[in-house]
Formats: structure tokens, sequence, C-alpha cells
């Protein structure tokens, strides 16, 4: 089945074709089409559904309808920092620096921020989406809780990866290889959910549509 992924992320992307091994994950810009998305929800389950719609409606204009979307809206939560960086994961720090922020420079900036917080708790979020049509789509929202690392730890995955501390593994998700990170993680979680959903549910539209 052919999936188009509403996003430009290539370590997303990396990631969910492993999770969606067997099917075809395509980026808009595979197609010829040009995805933007503004983020302007005050949650990861609008901002999924807001980059889900967008890229329909753009598939549409190209008229490549036929193809399912996946959405994908993820980011950091930390209970000490009232929930921050959150919806604004991928911002973080942009205020501050007066441009967009290395990863680097957003984990030196969010350590900072956590110097005088005993309660180191942490958690990923993924609300990722499965559109079908404008009308009818699947959700599934989990989470990979941890805690917040002192140093920067790891070389794998993205984003926050070297910060989130898992005690149950005595590592950070960035020391894990992709398939342990699949294995445990928010999207890894997420998308076993909407993967079953897609061959189990959907079964019906996948003989139709192929
Ligand atoms: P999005 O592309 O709008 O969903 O923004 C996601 C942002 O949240 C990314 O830029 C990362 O900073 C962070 N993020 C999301 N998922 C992960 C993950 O699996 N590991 C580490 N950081 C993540």
């Amino acid at each position: 089945m052919i999936i188009v992924l509403a996003s430009g992320n290539p370590h997303k992307k990396e990631e969910l074709s492993a999770l969606f091994k067997g099917h075809s994950l395509l980026l808009p810009q595979d197609l010829g089409v040009t995805y933007h998305h503004e983020e302007t929800g005050s949650s990861f389950y609008e901002n999924a559904l807001g980059k889900a719609w967008t890229l329909y409606e753009q598939l549409v204009q190209a008229n490549r309808s036929n193809h399912l979307i996946l959405a994908d809206d993820s980011g950091l939560s930390i209970p000490a920092l009232e929930g921050k960086p959150g919806v604004y994961s991928a911002r973080f720090g942009e205020k501050e620096l007066g441009r967009k922020p290395s990863y680097r420079e957003q984990h030196q900036l969010l350590l900072e921020q956590m110097r005088t917080k005993t309660d180191r708790k942490a958690y990923f979020i993924c609300c990722m989406v499965l559109m079908i049509h404008r009308n009818r789509w699947f959700m599934a929202q989990e989470t990979l809780e941890g805690e917040i690392a002192f140093t920067p730890r790891g070389t794998g995955g993205f984003g926050y990866d070297p910060l989130l501390y898992l005690p149950s593994k005595g590592k950070t998700v960035a020391e894990l290889t992709l398939e342990e990170k699949n294995e445990v993680s928010h999207r890894g979680l997420a998308a076993r959910a909407i993967r079953t959903i897609l061959e189990h549910h959907l079964e019906e539209y996948l003989h139709e549509s192929t």
C-alpha cells in the first residue's frame, strides 16, 4: 500500500518506514507535491489532524488523493516545566536565539531550565493519524516515559533523544538502536495501533485500492 507521510522530516520517515515494513512510505516531494503546514494547534491531536488535512487537500489538487496519508505530531513534555516544550518542541528556543536553534542548542537551553528542578520526569508523545478521506480517519496517541538526563548522551535517533533517559534500559533513547527505539517508543506504539487498523479493519479498502 502506498502511504504518503505528512512530513518533511527524514528521521521520522526512517523510523516509520521500519514500522510500516511491507508498505511503501513516500514523502510529498516524492510525488512532486510541495507540502507545508503551519502548526497552529494547541494539542498534538489538533496538529496531527491539521497536517493530514493539509496534505489531503494538496494531494486532491495534484490528482493523487487515492493515496493513504499518515501524519505524526510529536514532542517532549516535562511536567516540572508545565508540560513544555510540548507542541512547541520543534520551535523550542527560537524566541531566545532569534533564529532556528540546532538540536544541541535546544538541549543546552532545556538543561538550563531543568537545573533547579528535582522532578525530572518527562515523556515523548506521538499523535498519529491515518487519513483515507477528509471525513474518514483514524487516530492513535501514545507516550514514552523517562527522565531528563543531566547531560545529553548517545548519537542515535533525533531531536531530544539524547536527553530522555529510560531507567528500565539504563540508556537514553539516543543510545538505543533504531529497532530498540521502535520497540518501546511513542511512535512505535502508535504506529502498531494504526497498522492493526490498516491491515485488519481496513482490509476491504486495501483490496479495493491495490
Ligand atoms: P513535529 O515534526 O512538529 O512533530 O515536531 C517534532 C519535534 O519534537 C521534533 O523536532 C523533535 O524536536 C521532537 N520529537 C518528536 N519526536 C521525537 C522523538 O522520537 N525523539 C526526539 N525528539 C522528538
